[in-house]
């Protein structure tokens, strides 16, 4: 199933022709600087199943647990955070579930990182299975 997504101004826009991976919350340090909310929701893609139109800005950051780079795209027009691809897994796109157009259908199965999760997101969000830091491998 094929969905679509676009950053606020529309300078940068996606088409993902597959199911996630898996949906994930993740309350790391970086994912809610980057956003300037609470947590991310993340998509994990095939990164094949990902066609990107326009050029998305970079920045990298270091996994906290991993030590490994992550490139954070965004649009550089208008700022919108869209995709983060983890140097360890890089047949992965992450997407952030916010961009797409049709966000139905991906409540998170998991949550990632809540050792920095805000205390009141930690209350409201009990329920699925929770991780301190990353997704164990695998
Ligand atoms: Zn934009
Ligand atoms: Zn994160």
């Amino acid at each position: 199933m094929s969905r679509t997504g676009r950053c606020v101004c529309g300078t940068i826009s996606y088409e993902v022709e597959a199911d996630p991976i898996v949906v994930a919350l993740c309350h790391c340090d970086d994912c809610q600087r980057q956003s300037g909310a609470a947590f991310s929701t993340n998509l994990l893609f095939p990164k094949d199943a990902v066609t990107v139109a326009g050029t998305p800005t970079v920045f990298h950051t270091t996994g906290t647990g991993t030590g490994e780079d992550r490139e954070r795209s965004f649009c550089g027009t208008c700022g919108s955070v869209l995709f983060t691809q983890l140097a360890e897994q890089p047949g992965v796109t992450i997407v952030k579930a916010g961009t797409l157009d049709d966000r139905t259908g991906f409540a998170p199965a998991v949550e990632v990182w809540t050792d920095s999760a805000q205390e009141w997101v930690a209350a409201i969000e009990s329920g699925r299975p929770t991780y301190p830091q990353d997704l164990p491998a695998g």
